[in-house]
């Protein structure tokens, strides 16, 4: 095992994978190609890259806690992949230099620091067109909103705004025994894959401010919800009930809203 293990930082959000079986089920999930372009958040102390490495020519980790890099670079010298460290912030990275010259598209993996996934996921859905695919490791509760289908409770904004640039799959759940220090939450596995062809959508913060409002006051209708974007004959004319709630529209049906106000309103 790689030095200091002993010492998590709660401050990274540290809870390192121990449990074999659990990290062999994501390595299966992941299913890591040798010519694939495989990006890691927070390998920590390597417990999913020592499972990711025997099968890849390169291999990329994202890792903010400097005290860990020793340790990475060990592992980088015992095995035959390319093992690059980039020693920083996540949200600081440039996907975008990461794309290798073949332009092969990125997959994305990691046991996500919990404190930052949100923004992590934003983050990716940003670079959607450079990403093949993100597997990611994260509480439950984040991974049902992710995944929520319309009519179900955890369907929000996080939901529609994924699933408008992604298909989201729930893999498994793995409990908190599986990690040292074990968190406080169970968590699950979720696959997001940018969809190949996008809903034709002409202003994205149009949809984020019509999504935001819509959620902002779950159990209104949108009428009342949107009536400073949108009236009720608008919303008619779109054929979506007026009656409905946030949590009863499609992604699609937001997308056509957005659309509507993006030709009538400015928004910022
Ligand atoms: N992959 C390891 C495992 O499964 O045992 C560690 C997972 S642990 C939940 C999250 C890791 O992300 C930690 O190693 C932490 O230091 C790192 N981390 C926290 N914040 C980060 C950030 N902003 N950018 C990159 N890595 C970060």
């Amino acid at each position: 095992m790689i030095g200091n293990m002993g010492r998590h930082k709660k401050r990274f959000g540290q809870h390192f994978l121990h449990d074999q079986h659990v990290l062999q089920q994501i390595t299966a999930a992941i299913n890591p190609q040798a010519h694939e372009t495989i990006i890691e958040i927070g390998p920590g102390a390597g417990a999913l890259t020592r499972h990711l490495l025997p099968n890849l020519n390169q291999l990329t980790v994202i890792e903010l806690d400097r005290d860990l890099v020793p340790g990475l670079n060990k592992l980088a010298a015992s095995s035959d992949c390319e093992l690059a460290i980039i020693n920083q912030d996540v949200l600081e990275v440039d996907f975008k230099t990461l794309v290798p010259a073949t332009n092969s598209l990125l997959r994305i993996v990691g046991n996500l620091p919990y404190n930052i996934s949100t923004p992590v996921i934003f983050k990716c859905l940003e670079s959607s067109d450079i990403i093949q695919e993100m597997i990611f490791l994260l509480q439950k509760e984040v991974v049902d909103r992710l995944t929520a289908a319309p009519g179900n409770k955890s369907y929000g904004r996080l939901s529609v705004m994924t699933q408008y640039h992604c298909q989201t799959e729930y893999l498994l759940d793995v409990s908190p025994e599986a990690f040292t220090p074990p968190p406080r939450v169970d968590s699950a596995l979720v696959k997001l894959k940018p969809h190949d062809t996008p809903l034709d959508l002409l202003e994205h913060k149009t949809l984020q401010t019509v999504v935001r409002n819509a959620f902002s006051q779950r159990r209104k209708t949108i009428t009342n919800s949107l009536k400073t974007l949108i009236s009720i004959s608008e919303i008619e004319a779109l054929k979506i009930n007026p009656k409905l709630r946030p949590e009863q529209l499609s992604v699609e049906q937001f997308v056509d809203l957005s659309n509507h106000v993006s030709t009538t309103k400015n928004v910022d």
